[in-house]
């Protein structure tokens, strides 16, 4: 009889974008580790979020891993911002070029996470009851892997198909000749929306606050743009680590009131006309810090969008009130607002007519009774926290990290918590994972916890813990790049609102993220190393 290994020196929690590349860096150095995923296979975002439209809005190819030359070689983005199935099948490839997924268990959902100080371990227990110790965790768990379905009652009645983006069913879902219901018009709701409104007979789009969206502008990449590309790797990665988003889209230094307003408006017709997040990545930085030139680039989108959408009534509807260009994510679209020209689309404000219940034949509002074969749930996620608050974990003397982050997670770096010793965070809260192109951070983020493990272990240390001061000074630094923003008046998840988790209150930020840009937080990174970790206590 064969017994499974069940302790390992270190155990990576999720095979997403994170935790590959984690388990690539540990293999290669030989340390005994293992991938524990909740999922039946590995990609993390890519494998859950199979809903029509889903797609990169990073370019593609500053989107995939950096670390290894071969695969940069090797592999043909088909598209500048790749669809769901070719970014898994990417993932795939990645696991399966490095062999990977011998090192990974599936079906593998850790639930609970206790520290042990007397044998300085973690104890884990899996959803299926399996239990397991590693001597150091390294959470890979993603940003927004916790999807909150609304609370809205009667949901269960309904007699069709019905669920959140992130569990869109890996079987093909017949939409041709259905009538089609979505509720929320964030980025993913933009994206489905657009992608569905010619293949179904009838789209009502349940909308509470608009969103702003600027078009993706998207293209295929032939072999010769392919071969352009990869003989700019270099080029391209160093970009996207000097620019403040890990893009390389670089912001306007000219300064905002130093340009002429007919220029500004010249410069925002070209960035509206370039792909991804031109418009908001190399703009004038003041946008996003200073009201008068933030209402400019607002009414700059909003005629934008009047100019795209027929009805002037519907075009108003869709132009956001409550918040300014650039304060909450910006969901990138594909002729999104020339949906809601067509016949089959309809758009229900409920805030004016609000949802009262779910029926078994579709959805009711104060006014109206809408008849639908399907719901699709677009309502986002309890983002950055929500992923470690599933799991039960328990610190140092048994304390909750649950209640620790309740009114807002508290890290160093982003990377380690107080009381959590030798667990270790790959894009965690408060990293800059949530605020930047995710895998650029995440490979920065990995390497500095390759680099901090291999010095436990040269070093014979057992035990590390983020130090008090460290703690208290990432958190004001944190805090202060929030202060500076207009984004913390959004209601967006960058604040951690989600009106489907309680006790979130509007107004009240949750510090989430690192918003001080990419290349400080790779700074702030490499100076903690090079100065011995001192905020580290070790044991
Ligand atoms: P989201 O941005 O949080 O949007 C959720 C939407 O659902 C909002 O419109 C929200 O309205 C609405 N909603 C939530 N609860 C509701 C309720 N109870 N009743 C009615 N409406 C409700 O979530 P998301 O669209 O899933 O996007 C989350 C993040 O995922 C994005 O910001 C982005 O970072 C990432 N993402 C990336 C891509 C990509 O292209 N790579 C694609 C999709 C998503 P309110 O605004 O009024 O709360």
């Amino acid at each position: 009889m064969t017994t499974e290994k069940r302790h390992f020196d270190v155990i990576v929690i999720g095979a997403g974008v994170a935790g590959i590349y984690q388990i690539k860096r540990l293999t290669d150095l030989g340390i005994d580790s293992i991938v524990l995923e909740g999922d039946e296979d590995l990609g993390g975002t890519w494998y859950r979020n199979r809903y029509p439209g889903a797609r990169f809005d990073s370019e593609s190819y500053t989107y995939g891993y950096s670390f290894s030359q071969e695969l940069l070689d090797e592999w043909h983005w088909t598209e500048r911002f790749s669809s769901q199935p070719e970014n898994l099948r990417y993932l795939n490839h990645v696991a399966d070029k490095f062999d990977l997924r011998s090192h990974m268990r599936f079906n593998a959902r850790v639930e609970a996470m206790t520290w042990d100080e007397d044998a300085l371990q973690w104890h884990l227990e899996l959803q299926n009851g399996d239990k397991y110790t590693a001597r150091f965790v390294i959470t890979g768990i993603g940003v927004l892997s916790a999807p909150t379905p609304p609370r809205i009652k009667g949901m269960d009645d309904f007699a069709g198909p019905s669920f959140h983006t992130y569990w869109w069913p890996k079987e093909p879902v017949p939409l041709a000749g259905k009538r089609v219901g979505v509720i929320g018009t964030g980025a993913t709701g933009i994206q489905v929306i657009a992608e569905i409104a010619d293949k179904v007979s009838e789209l009502t789009v349940f909308q509470r606050r608009p969103n702003w969206s600027t078009p993706l502008n998207n293209s295929p990449i032939s072999e010769e743009e392919m071969a352009e590309i990869r003989s700019r790797y270099d080029e391209i990665f160093a970009n996207c680590a000097i620019s403040p988003g890990g893009f390389e889209h670089v912001p306007d230094r000219r300064g905002f009131w130093n340009v002429p307003k007919e220029e500004r408006i010249a410069l925002w017709d070209k960035l509206y006309a370039s792909p991804g997040f031109a418009l908001l990545a190399a703009n004038f930085r003041e946008i996003f810090i200073d009201e008068e030139a933030n209402k400019e680039i607002s009414d700059y989108v909003a005629n934008r969008i009047r100019q795209r959408v027929h009805d002037p009534k519907v075009a108003e509807k869709l132009i956001p009130k409550d918040h300014g260009f650039g304060m909450q994510r910006l969901p990138l679209e594909t002729h999104y607002f020339e949906t809601y020209n067509r016949d089959n689309v309809h758009l229900v404000d409920i805030t004016e007519t609000p949802i009262e219940r779910i029926t078994s034949t579709g959805i009711q509002t104060a006014n109206s009774h809408y008849d639908l074969d399907v719901i699709v749930y677009a309502t986002g996620f309890d983002a950055v926290t929500g992923a470690f608050d599933r799991m039960k974990i328990r610190g140092v003397d048994g304390a909750s990290l649950g209640d620790k982050w309740r009114d807002g997670p508290s890290t160093y770096l982003g990377i380690l918590t107080k009381g959590f010793p030798n667990m270790m965070m790959v894009a965690g809260p408060q990293s800059a994972s949530g605020s930047t192109n995710y895998p650029r951070a995440i490979e920065t983020g990995v390497n500095w916890v390759t680099d901090l493990l291999q010095h436990a272990i040269a070093n014979g240390i057992t035990r590390l813990e983020a130090g008090a001061d460290g703690e208290q000074e990432w958190q004001h630094e944190v805090k202060k790049a929030y202060d500076g923003l207009l984004l913390r008046k959004s209601q967006g998840w960058f604040t951690g609102y989600n009106s489907n988790v309680a006790g979130r209150e509007v107004g009240k930020v949750r510090y989430q993220a690192f918003f001080g840009t990419g290349p400080k937080y790779a700074a702030r990174l490499k100076q903690a190393a090079e100065r011995g970790y001192s905020d580290i206590m070790f044991g």
